[in-house]
């Protein structure tokens, strides 16, 4: 073994502990953690991570595919037709989501043109039925349910049959998730999809339940076929990593995920950005969607990748001064976290300082303003960039005072973005 491969060996362990722990604090399994290390450690190229400029950048990489492998079953799940009947069926524990998650379910497909139906299965809770004919009758969706009939199989058979006569597309039912006793809940499980006979059943998820998740994926697949789970609450602090064992146990994938208790608030599950924000780069994605709102698009790319590159120059300072100065979109975006350079009230004022700024860079070499480091401007380089620019000394002074305060100020931002940052990966969230 060579030096370079002890020193990339130690570059790799070093940043799959940071990258473990960041998955462990977000309730992914130790044992696939575990799995991925392994994984991990026997794909790496350590020629290539040799040869690489960014070495954590090429592993930050190789764990991502990883991750994003370990939540594709392999098998896609049932998807239904538009005009086609088919029968869906919601499991999972009570609190999870699951009547939510259905209005959420039938009202996403009927903004596409679909012919939903909900069915009320769950007798075991009081105001069931009445917080899904709540639900239902928001969203303009036919419901089926009864505050008299106690056989949840009764109903769920009865409001199959009626809405499959109605020419529905999509009949959802909604299941109970509690009961006396654990056994009579899945034996109940069991005896609605017999009678249903559902094209897919849904285990619905509170993305906070963490370790948890494997055990109840498993219980509920053992009395009924889970096709595709859907994982809610998103919007709070949970990141969701029990989503693994969900998908080890069910051996289905993620297909939607709840970020909120209104009826929009529901989203294709997007494995990508999922993994992102498992390592943390949960920010980057908010500093992102900022960017697409106001960023023109054929700016954007240029934007993202400035703001990737981290590395402050003066060039960019320059870019960053006429930016702030139109206070293009551009300027929207980065004044949102460079309050500081340009005090509000202050506009005017900062306006000629940026102005003076900027003449005086005029007068500086392309060396310079590709550097980060002032101290490349010596005493008599400092002079003639004065005399250049017709300013004085101490003017050269101030810019280069406010360059370094700025770099200090777009530095921390992108700490707290977490942007993904030339040679540094910022694995570990912050929260
Ligand atoms: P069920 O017992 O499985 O039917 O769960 P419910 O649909 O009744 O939901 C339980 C609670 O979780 C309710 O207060 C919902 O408003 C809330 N809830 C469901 N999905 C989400 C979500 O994605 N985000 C948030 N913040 N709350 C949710
Ligand atoms: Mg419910």
């Amino acid at each position: 073994m060579n030096n370079v491969t002890v020193v990339d060996e130690k570059v790799l362990s070093d940043c799959l502990n940071e990258i473990s722990r960041a998955l462990l604090q977000a309730d992914v399994q130790f044992s696939m953690v575990r799995e991925m290390q392994t994984n991990i450690k026997n794909i790496v190229n350590f020629d290539e991570l040799a040869a690489g400029h960014n070495k954590r950048r090429i592993i930050q990489q190789a764990v991502s595919n990883e991750l994003c492998k370990m939540l594709d079953p392999g098998i896609p799940s049932f998807t239904p037709k538009k005009g086609k009947t088919s029968v869906i069926m919601f499991v999972g524990l009570q609190g999870s989501g699951k009547t939510t998650t259905c209005t959420k379910y039938a009202y996403y497909h009927q903004k596409k043109g679909w012919k939903p139906a909900l069915v009320c299965a769950d007798i075991f809770r009081a105001g069931a039925f009445d917080q899904l004919k709540q639900n239902a009758t928001k969203a303009k969706i036919p419901f089926y349910g009864s505050y008299m009939e106690s056989d949840p199989v009764k109903i769920a058979g009865e409001g199959v049959e009626r809405f499959k006569k109605e020419n529905c597309d999509l009949i959802i039912v909604d299941t109970s998730g509690r009961h006396k006793q654990e056994a009579a809940l899945f034996e109940e499980m069991r005896q609605v999809a017999e009678v249903t006979k559902p094209d897919l059943v849904i285990f619905v998820m509170d993305s906070g339940i963490g370790q948890a998740a494997y055990d109840q994926a498993q219980a509920f697949k053992q009395s009924v076929a889970i096709g595709a789970v859907i994982m809610t609450k998103m919007d709070g602090h949970a990141k969701g990593g029990g989503a693994f064992s969900a998908v080890a146990a069910t051996k289905s994938p993620v297909i939607f995920i709840g970020t909120g208790e209104h009826m929009d608030e529901f989203e294709v599950f997007d494995v990508k950005p999922f993994v992102g924000r498992l390592l943390g780069m949960r920010d980057w994605s908010g500093i992102m969607d900022r960017i697409h709102e106001v960023v023109p698009t054929d700016q954007q790319t240029e934007l993202v990748q400035k703001l990737s590159e981290g590395t402050f120059t003066f060039r960019l300072m320059y870019e960053q001064l006429q930016c702030l100065m139109k206070m293009g979109p551009a300027g929207q975006v980065l004044s949102a976290f460079g309050a500081e350079l340009m005090p509000k009230g202050n506009e005017k004022e900062s306006q000629a300082k940026f102005k003076r700024y900027m003449t005086i860079m005029d007068s500086m070499t392309n060396a310079e303003l590709d550097s980060t480091n002032p101290k490349l401007m010596n005493e008599s380089r400092i002079i003639h960039i004065a005399r250049g620019s017709g300013r004085t000394v101490q003017d050269v002074m101030e810019m280069i005072q406010f360059y370094k305060l700025f770099a200090k100020i777009w530095n921390n931002a992108m700490k707290r973005l977490k942007v993904p940052k030339k040679g540094s990966m910022n694995a570990r969230s912050q929260s």
